[in-house]
């Protein structure tokens, strides 16, 4: 990846708040998105780390700010949102496979039905990069036959058959044991290499040093710290998890 296409600017969120009743939850957000950045963002429990991310995804409707997509204010830009969501993603971690379809189905169905792709060239698509995750050999398998690991390559290779250019994960290791974890980051580390923009929120340190490129410190609806994984954040981001900062497996509050 080139100097020149890191610095692309894809998602732009200004001011971004967001009330549930009386509560605000988000306090006016603002961070950028650019080309192949891996972004972790973690912080302690009910902070509104994934209130944030469903917000830019228009699975909640922000109550202010302004998101834009390339330049362009999505709202006034995309037509319709699920055109919108094919270019900046989530992955939950389990509710994005349909479980009555195999492998293969989950990578082509929003190619042919949001995207209006021809059924063969959406296989081809979706085998690139079931093969890009090492999920090949278990295209014709159906959810309930994966591991959580496998399930969570499939929703990434589905995620990024789909021409997203930013990903949104939200703790998709949790619950994984430290093999399939691992996997995991290899992925991500390899969607890296596409180019893709991935955010993740994650409480699992192994995880952040294995493959994200900057920091995001999320705290009672704000931003409270962002740096890069250079030799003193990767020095800043163990100590916030030896002092139990953060929720994570080294955290005293658990
Ligand atoms: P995090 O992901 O950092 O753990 P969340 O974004 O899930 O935090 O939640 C932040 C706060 O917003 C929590 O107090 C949660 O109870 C509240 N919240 C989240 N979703 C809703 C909702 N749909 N209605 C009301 N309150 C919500
Ligand atoms: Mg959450």
């Amino acid at each position: 990846m080139t100097a020149e296409q890191s610095k692309e600017l894809l998602l732009s969120v200004q001011g971004l708040k967001k009330n549930f009743g009386e509560r605000e939850i988000l306090k006016g957000i603002d961070f950028d998105v650019h080309k192949g950045d891996v972004v972790c963002v973690i912080g302690p429990s009910g902070s509104g780390k994934s209130t944030l991310i469903r917000c830019v995804n228009y699975l909640e409707q922000p109550t202010d700010g302004v998101i834009s997509y390339r330049g362009e204010n999505v709202l006034e830009c995309f037509k319709n949102l699920p055109l919108y969501r094919t270019k900046v993603g989530m992955v939950f971690q389990q509710f994005n496979l349909f479980n009555n379809m195999t492998v293969l189905e989950n990578c082509v169905v929003g190619q042919v039905k949001v995207l209006g792709k021809k059924s063969e060239e959406a296989k081809a698509i979706a085998m690139k990069y079931l093969e890009h995750v090492g999920m090949a050999s278990y295209i014709n398998a159906k959810p309930h036959q994966l591991s959580g690991g496998q399930k969570q390559r499939a929703a990434i290779a589905s995620a990024i058959a789909s021409g997203r250019s930013v990903l949104f994960l939200d703790e998709p290791t949790s619950g994984l044991d430290h093999k399939h974890m691992l996997e995991v980051a290899e992925v991500l580390r390899e969607v890296w290499d596409t180019g893709i923009s991935v955010y993740v929120i994650t409480h699992d340190l192994e995880l952040i040093i294995e493959c994200c490129t900057d920091v995001i410190h999320f705290e009672n609806g704000t931003i409270a710290d962002q740096y890069q994984m250079d030799a003193e954040g990767m020095e800043k981001i163990r100590k916030y998890f030896i002092q139990g900062k953060c929720c994570g497996k080294w955290s005293k509050s658990d």
